[in-house]
Formats: structure tokens, C-alpha cells, sequence
């Protein structure tokens, strides 16, 4: 007897992938791959999923596949080659990619795979790990009406407020300027809280004023007190990742003629913290090279 359960494939399971991937095997017949198959198969024995050999073995049989990887380049990696994931995807099937991905390479996998029938939408998420096991992600979607309309009800597996953004491409260019401005207030607060800090005046107490008042954000509000002034600094999304959005910005700025130099400056100091700090380290850790270059701790 055939399963009713619709079957779906997801692929990249890291910070944010495993997680969500972990929502989508509650509701559907799931097979998974990552590029560390250990990690995959950890996964399929907690949840009940099946370990794909290859990606096109993966999405063999899949009404739903998924994609989450750390830019669009991966994304093409995947799709490429005899075992890859374009081979796998039947004529009728559906690509999501939650990749925060640069906008013209998904222009051009989707033209790419819509030449053999497969629909394709950009579908990058906000709202973080935690987000991400609640179930309560921020979706925005770029993609033609149908696809979204056949999107939506998989994307509610792991999102709650999902939008439609426009066109192919849309989802990530609004993403890439969401964590643009992230990026922005990251390094904002840490330059007004070490000059604070070295002014003798609590973090704790500037802060409390900050989120009382007109210059609060979501840095101040939530990463601030829960990273910087706790000196925990856990690490859940990458500043490579960051500074990888930043760029993804400009691009949409200079494709539509916006000159931006606040933007560009924060791209360079984006830039320069990945050199010193490397890859691995947390975004909000930018903060940290603040603090080491004002001789100061933001804490309290
Ligand atoms: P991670 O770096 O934690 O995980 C990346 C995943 O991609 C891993 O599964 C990794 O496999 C896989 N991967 C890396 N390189 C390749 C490759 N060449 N071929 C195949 N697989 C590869 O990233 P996140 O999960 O944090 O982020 C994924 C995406 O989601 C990014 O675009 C990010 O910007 C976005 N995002 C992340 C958020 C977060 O809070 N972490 C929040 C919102 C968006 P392996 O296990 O083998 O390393």
C-alpha cells in the first residue's frame, strides 16, 4: 500500500538546516543528506528519516525537496553532476531552497530546472535556531503565485509568518537587506557600548535607557543582554554567514543603482572581522574585535 504521507527530501543539515529539517519529518515521509553523512544519520535515526546515498538519490521520488546551505555556490554544487540533485528531481516536483542565497544565481536555477518541469522557489528564513525548533520562522518567498500557493503549506512545517515577496530572487534580496541592517546595528552597539563603557557607565544601566528609547533594536533588545553583556557569546550563526549577506546586499544595491556607502563601510568591517576572527566564530562576535581594539568589556 502506497503512503499517504507525502514524501519530501532535505538536504543540508547544519545549524539551522537540522532543525527545521526535524519540523518537516513530523509531517512528512522524509529522506535527508548531508555532506558529512554522519551527521545525517544521526539525524534519521532521532527522527524516523531515510539517509540518501547521493543527492539525486535523494530526491528520487520526492514531491518536496529542500535545500539549506551556507550560499547559492553550494546550491549549484548540488544541482551539478550525474549523482546530483537536478538528476533526481522528477518532472512536476518542487525546490525549495532556504539558502539566504544571492538573488540572480536563483533566477538562474530556476530557469535551469523549470526547463524540465521542476518549479523552484527562494525561500530563506529569519528568526534563528531557536526559531527554527520552535517552529515559529520568519519565511519570505520568491517565487510565480502557483508556486508559492504550493509552497506555503510545506514552509508552515518550520515558519509561521510566511510572505510572498515577488519573483524569483525576491525572498533572498529582502534577506539579504534584513541582515544587512543586522549587521549594521551589531557594529553600531558595539561602538557606542565600548565608548560607554570606557565613560565609566554600566553596560546594564545604558542599556536599559537604549531599549527605553529611540535607538533600541533587536540588538539591543534580544542578542545584547542574551550574548554581549552575559559574556556568553554562544555561537548559532556564523559571522561568515553575516558577512556573506552583507555582500549579497550591496549586490542588490549596485544591480539598482544605490550608491549606499553606509552599507559598503559595513561590508568592510564585516570583511576585516572574518579575517582576524575566521570562519567558525558567532556574527555577534564582531563586537568582541571592538571591544579588543577599545581595550574595554561591554558587560554587566
Ligand atoms: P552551517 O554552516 O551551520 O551549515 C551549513 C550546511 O551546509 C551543513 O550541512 C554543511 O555540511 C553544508 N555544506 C557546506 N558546504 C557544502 C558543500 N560544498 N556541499 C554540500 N554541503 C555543504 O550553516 P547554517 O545552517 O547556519 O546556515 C545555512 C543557511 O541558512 C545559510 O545561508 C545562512 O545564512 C542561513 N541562515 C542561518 C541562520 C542561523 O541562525 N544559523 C539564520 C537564518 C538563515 P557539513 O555538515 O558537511 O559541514
Amino acid at each position: 500500500m502506497p503512503s499517504a504521507t507525502p514524501k519530501a527530501a532535505f538536504l543540508g543539515l547544519g545549524a539551522i538546516g537540522r532543525p527545521m529539517a526535524a519540523r518537516l519529518a513530523r509531517k512528512m515521509d522524509l529522506t535527508v543528506w548531508n555532506r558529512t553523512r554522519a551527521r545525517a544519520e544521526e539525524f534519521a535515526a532521532q527522527h524516523g528519516a531515510r539517509v540518501g546515498k547521493t543527492p539525486r538519490e535523494t530526491a528520487a521520488g520526492a514531491e518536496v525537496v529542500v535545500t539549506c546551505l551556507p550560499t547559492s555556490a553550494e546550491v549549484d554544487q548540488l544541482l551539478d553532476g550525474p549523482d546530483g540533485l537536478e538528476a533526481g528531481l522528477a518532472r512536476g516536483a518542487l525546490l525549495l531552497d532556504c539558502t539566504s542565497g544571492d538573488p540572480a544565481a536563483s533566477r538562474r536555477i530556476a530557469a535551469r530546472l523549470g526547463a524540465h518541469g521542476v518549479a523552484f522557489a527562494d525561500c530563506p528564513v529569519s528568526g534563528g535556531t531557536n526559531g527554527a525548533e520552535a517552529g515559529t520562522l520568519t519565511v519570505m518567498v520568491g517565487a510565480d503565485d502557483a508556486t508559492f500557493v504550493r509552497a506555503r503549506p510545506v514552509l508552515e512545517a518550520f515558519g509561521r509568518r510566511i510572505d510572498h515577496m515577488g519573483d524569483v530572487g525576491t525572498g533572498q534580496a529582502v534577506k539579504a537587506v534584513n541582515n544587512a541592517l543586522l549587521a549594521a546595528h551589531i557594529i553600531a552597539f558595539g561602538e557606542g557600548f565600548a565608548a560607554l563603557a570606557k565613560a565609566g557607565v554600566p553596560a546594564g544601566k545604558a542599556l536599559g535607557i537604549v531599549n527605553a528609547s529611540s535607538g533600541r533594536s533587536f540588538v539591543s533588545e534580544v542578542l545584547a543582554p542574551e550574548r554581549v553583556l552575559s559574556g556568553r557569546w554562544p555561537r548559532t550563526f556564523r559571522l561568515a554567514l553575516l558577512e556573506k549577506d552583507v555582500r549579497i546586499a550591496l549586490s542588490v544595491l549596485d544591480g539598482n543603482g544605490v550608491r549606499g556607502p553606509l552599507l559598503h563601510l559595513v561590508g568592510e568591517i564585516f570583511g576585516q572581522a572574518r579575517a582576524a576572527l575566521g570562519d567558525a566564530v558567532d556574527h555577534v562576535e564582531a563586537i568582541r574585535l571592538i571591544e579588543r581594539e577599545a581595550g574595554v568589556e561591554i558587560r554587566g
